[in-house]
């Protein structure tokens, strides 16, 4: 008779923990996996997928527009946004029924109910207590929003997924990934966006030239970007909302909607009760075995906060299995992990910034370039292509690919392999380009790049 009911049991159907009790339970684990809305998570079912599908949908307004330059008589196209979210449900619903029928099939037994710590080898799920040997939380983390006058108007990606119809008008709040994800796809498809940001750039933390260059297509492109801007207060009145700004400017607007950070999902889960210590946002303290304070309790994914990213929650988990269940210790490698941001026009950068490359080498040698990509010829579109190799001067490393422009998620992930083997600006050099592509240009580049002087002068 096993001493526990379960040999892990699992906080959260999301990427991590499903990716994690489908591993264990390839190797014979008795796994169990607790969901309180539904499997598949914030990626499956209220981020990176459904986000996706929109762009997608919107993309379709740009190629609609360029076809003209090749040739094409387009009829003024006509959109249903209602349609374009309904079948963007629908696959939804199969991917749910997917991830169902995977755990289904790696023997883990589901249940549809919160699940609460009650020690560190019992849990309360559905009105009854099951003991596990191990527990992972992979609870992820959910829209968090500022305590301004107003904010209960708001709403947050999570609505913004599945609005019934589109706004002519909309306020977004934030310059992180999912402000201007979201920035792009409305403004795509033709609603009135005003983004505020509190930075002078969009996604702080990201290469200086993507933020500056990004700024400026998504501008070009009708974004009317408001940097160094807070909100002071959101009003209700007839005609939708007003949000006054800190510097007293109003803009009227039909929606409000806050990307302002995600907090993890680690309240009234009993989980400091039971001894597992959080850091000051609530998240969950690893290991680098994803280990918590408590030695049976593990957590991945955007529950600890780290890299909140899907497929470095589905590599945390899935080390944990091969650690516990296949005698094969795996530590999470957290370095050069590649991401995209799907704006419009996206971005894909993978290893250091330059300013981070100059901190960590001192001497770097950055190599650009920006032009109008070939199919913008034709079509008329002015929106230029940036990618940037940021370079150890001492060891001729490529320590950094940077690239705003169509493709980049696409072109980086294949260069991502180069930067994670190390690979050199000479083997960059050697490698022969695809003739006529964007991404050549990445194994073109010859000159270094010289910032002009005010430019240096003012870094
Ligand atoms: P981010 O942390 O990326 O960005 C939050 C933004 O909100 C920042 O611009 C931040 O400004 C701003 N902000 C925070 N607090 C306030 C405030 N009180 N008032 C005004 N502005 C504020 O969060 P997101 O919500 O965009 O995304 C959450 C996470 O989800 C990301 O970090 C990412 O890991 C993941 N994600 C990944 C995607 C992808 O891979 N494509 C897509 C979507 C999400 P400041 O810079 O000044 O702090």
């Amino acid at each position: 008779m096993p001493r526990y009911d379960f040999d892990m049991l699992t906080i959260g159907a999301g990427s991590g923990g499903v990716a994690s009790s489908r591993r264990a339970g390839s190797y014979g684990a008795r796994v169990a996996i607790c969901e309180e809305w539904r499997v598949g998570g914030t990626c499956v079912l209220r981020g990176c997928v459904p986000k996706k599908l929109l762009v997608y949908g919107a993309q379709f307004a740009d190629s609609f527009a360029d076809a003209e330059g090749f040739g094409w008589t387009v009829p003024t196209p006509d959109f249903d946004w209602p349609k374009l979210i309904a079948a963007k449900n629908k696959e939804l619903d199969r991917l749910h029924q997917i991830y169902v029928n995977m755990l289904n099939n790696s023997g883990v037994k589901i249940f549809e109910a919160r699940a609460v710590i009650v020690d560190p080898h019992t849990v309360e799920v559905g009105g009854k207590r099951y003991t596990a040997e191990n527990i992972l939380v992979a609870a992820g983390a959910w829209p968090e929003t500022p305590d301004i006058p107003g904010i209960e108007h708001v709403i947050s990606s999570n609505e913004a997924l599945d609005l019934p119809q589109l706004p002519q008008r909309i306020v977004i709040v934030g310059g992180g990934y999912i402000a201007v994800e979201f920035a792009g796809i409305f403004s795509t498809l033709g609603s009135g966006v005003v983004e505020i940001i509190r930075q002078p750039e969009l996604l702080r933390g990201f290469d200086e030239d993507l933020r500056v260059y990004l700024g400026e297509e998504m501008k070009a492109r009708g974004v009317d970007i408001r940097g160094r801007t807070q909100v002071a207060r959101i009003d209700k009145d007839a005609g939708g909302y007003t949000v006054t700004t800190t510097a007293g400017d109003r803009i009227a607007t039909d929606l409000v909607m806050y990307a302002t950070g995600r907090k993890p999902n680690t309240k009234r889960m009993g989980l400091e009760e039971a001894g597992v210590s959080l850091n000051d946002n609530g998240a969950v303290i690893v290991d680098e075995w994803q280990r918590s304070s408590v030695k049976n309790i593990y957590a991945v994914g955007d529950v600890t906060d780290r890299i909140n990213l899907t497929p470095v929650a589905i590599a945390e988990g899935r080390a944990i299995a091969e650690t516990l269940y296949n005698n094969n210790p795996v530590v999470m490698d957290h370095a050069d992990v590649p991401s995209a941001v799907f704006s419009q026009p996206p971005i894909g950068t993978v290893g250091l910034t330059e300013a981070a490359a100059r901190a960590k080498y001192g001497e770097v040698d950055i190599y650009q370039a920006r032009f109008r990509p070939m199919k913008n010829t034709l079509s008329g579109r002015s929106e230029r292509t940036f990618m940037k190799l940021v370079v150890d001067a001492k060891s001729d490393r490529v320590v950094g690919c940077h690239m705003l422009g169509q493709d980049a998620p696409e072109i980086i992930q294949g260069l991502a392999i180069a930067v994670k083997c190390g690979a050199t600006k000479k083997q960059f050099d050697q490698t022969t380009g695809i003739h006529p592509s964007a991404a050549e240009e990445f194994v073109t580049m010859r000159d270094k790049y010289v910032r002009p002087p005010e430019k240096a002068a003012a870094e």
